[in-house]
């Protein structure tokens, strides 16, 4: 018998399925991080200069997951629909107030993602000093391949980012010129959140975010973690 007594049916639990496995990685929360390659920084207006200043997060509703190979359609309220190529960092334990050297024992696995944006609206809202949620946290703009369990990779430091769209390369990187890295975002994050398992953490884009329209198909790429696509449908 259940002890609950919902007035409706409770929505599922967000998850992403583990590579080579058919286990499912139960996802809690998402963190975004902001500004976290130079180069975008940059193309963005707003650079960074990591001696005087901190790395700042934004969030994605959990319900906002989109499994890589969907096809989304061109959502709603937006002319200026952005991919942002990122590592997703899975978090596999509880962790509050970390140090860099506390960030193996925390992470599950790596993914693929894609944090896509409505560019315009978030712009406006930074012009104005407003949150960035209708520009960022909307449905189905989290996209996220199959977690690879961490195993021998340990703390990533380095490997090739890159994103297509329809062929053509649009984003190229490698996760060395993260500005912040991994141990670091750990240690920071747990300074204001207690990460717990489920955790997600899109670690920022590199330079070359631009627009998709309806039926273009995107593709990433991260060097020993994996591939992540998405394919735009026609407005709803
Ligand atoms: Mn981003």
């Amino acid at each position: 018998m259940s002890a609950t007594n919902y007035v409706f049916a409770p929505p599922a639990l967000p998850s992403l399925p583990v590579a080579g496995s058919s286990a499912r990685f139960p996802v809690k929360r998402i963190f975004c991080v902001g500004r976290n390659y130079h180069a975008h920084a940059l193309e963005m207006g707003k650079p960074v200069d990591k001696a005087t200043m901190k790395p700042f997060y934004f969030t994605k509703s959990p319900s906002t997951l989109v499994e890589s190979g969907a096809t989304v359609p061109y959502p709603c309220g937006t002319s200026n629909y952005h991919y942002e190529m990122e590592l997703v960092v899975a978090i596999g334990a509880h962790g509050f107030r970390l140090t860099e050297a506390d960030a193996p024992r925390m992470i599950f696995g790596y993914a693929a993602g894609l944090d896509m944006t409505r560019r315009d609206l978030q712009l406006v809202a930074r012009e104005q000093g407003r949150p960035w949620d209708l520009g960022k946290d909307f449905e189905k703009s989290a996209v996220c391949a199959p977690i690879l369990p961490a195993g021998d990779l340990g703390v990533l430091t380095e490997g090739e980012i890159t994103l297509q769209v329809n062929g053509e390369p649009k984003q190229s990187a490698d996760l060395a010129q993260l500005i912040w890295n991994i141990p670091e975002l750990l240690a920071d994050l747990s300074q204001f959140y207690h990460l717990e398992p489920g955790d997600i953490i899109y670690t920022g884009t590199p330079e070359g975010v631009g627009p998709v329209r309806p039926g273009d198909r995107i593709s990433g790429h991260i060097d020993r973690v994996g591939e992540v696509s998405l394919t735009i449908g026609q407005p709803e």
